[in-house]
């Protein structure tokens, strides 16, 4: 596999004929399970709590997209650009149990997930060859789910992801005409209009975006402006079992309408890599804001209303989030 740029968005695709082979799937165990006979690369593990052998563990890819040896090596090809795929693919156990989804798991449980999630990013930043560090959740088989035991995907990448790239863009812009962060105004006009505010809770709120990009779209952001989630993850973990506790609610909320969606993690990129002294994300701190995004997957719907070029979808923000706001949740 290999990284390349599409020169006209400047943002790199993954691609290549030697696919790594597909993890294993008609196990009769659960390799991810603490009594599993498989040996894991494990990178990192948090005690267990309450009787549990571990809380969250993560453990190497074990089919990576990306491999954590050597350079990048980026090289010219004419008007293209060319890199190895270096970076770095584990898989974050949510839970030891089988069965502790992030909406059914208690909220400490959960606190210990994002835990490991703040330490790994944190962890991996120091690497200067990565700028950026993916966390994401796949949950359902049309989501891409490639295991069954509880768990989130990491990758560690030489390159800013495409989506993220366009809101750090869009961010330094908003900032340099009003010297405000976006997500800051986003959320105060937000709690202020309150049409589509899912939930507040202490410092964390949950909402349906104004342009949403599929039904049921659902943000989660801290109040407090804070652009890497691992600096609140590992300097205010009292936080986190607000965050932990908003989390399980939201998708309790998003599971009552559907059981497939993506999540992601949003955070700063890497600014101890080297080209951060160019001064390119100069106001970094300031302009950006980490948040939590998940898109529902509506298997029905999907494939009429699912228009690459252009977004559509035919629920609007204010319709869903009454649904979302009244589910029958779990205190
Ligand atoms: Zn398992
Ligand atoms: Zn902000
Ligand atoms: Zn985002």
């Amino acid at each position: 596999m290999e990284l390349r740029k599409d020169p006209i968005t400047r943002s790199w695709v993954i691609t290549g004929d030697d696919v790594p082979d597909a993890a294993p799937r008609q196990e009769s165990f659960c390799r991810f399970c603490p009594d599993s006979p498989v040996a894991l690369q494990l990178v990192s593990n948090l005690p267990g709590i309450q009787n549990a052998p571990w809380s969250s563990r993560a453990v190497v890819h074990p089919a990576p997209l990306y491999r954590v040896e050597g350079e990048p090596g980026r090289r010219g090809d004419g008007l293209y650009d060319r890199m190895r795929s270096v970076g770095a693919h584990e898989v974050l156990l949510e839970n030891s149990r089988h069965d502790r989804q992030l909406w059914n798991a208690s909220d400490a449980e959960i606190e210990q997930f994002l835990l490991l999630a703040g330490q790994r990013i944190q962890d991996l930043k120091r690497d200067g060859r990565f700028k950026y560090v993916s966390i994401f959740k796949n949950h359902g088989l049309s989501a891409g789910q490639e295991f069954e035991h509880p768990n989130s995907e990491l990758t560690a990448t030489t390159f800013v992801p495409r989506r993220v790239l366009y809101e750090l863009r869009a961010c330094r812009e908003y900032f340099k005409q009003k010297e405000r962060c976006v997500f800051c105004d986003i959320t105060s006009q937000e709690l202020q209009q309150n049409l589509r505010v899912i939930e507040l809770r202490s410092e964390f709120v949950a909402l349906c975006p104004y342009a949403p990009r599929v039904p049921y779209e659902a943000w989660i952001l801290p109040r407090t402006h804070e652009a890497a989630f691992e600096r609140l993850a590992l300097n205010r973990p009292g936080t986190l079992r607000d965050l932990a506790a908003l989390l399980r609610r939201t998708l309790q909320r998003i599971r009552s309408i559907t059981e497939e969606f993506h999540l992601v993690l949003h955070t700063s990129p890497n600014s101890m890599h080297p080209s951060a002294s160019l001064g390119y994300w100069k106001t970094l701190d300031e302009d950006y804001h980490w948040h939590i995004e998940i898109m529902p997957i509506l298997a029905a719907k999907a494939k009429s209303y699912t228009f690459k070029e252009v977004y559509y979808s035919p629920l609007s923000s204010e319709t869903a989030v009454k649904r979302l706001r009244e589910a029958r949740i779990e205190p």
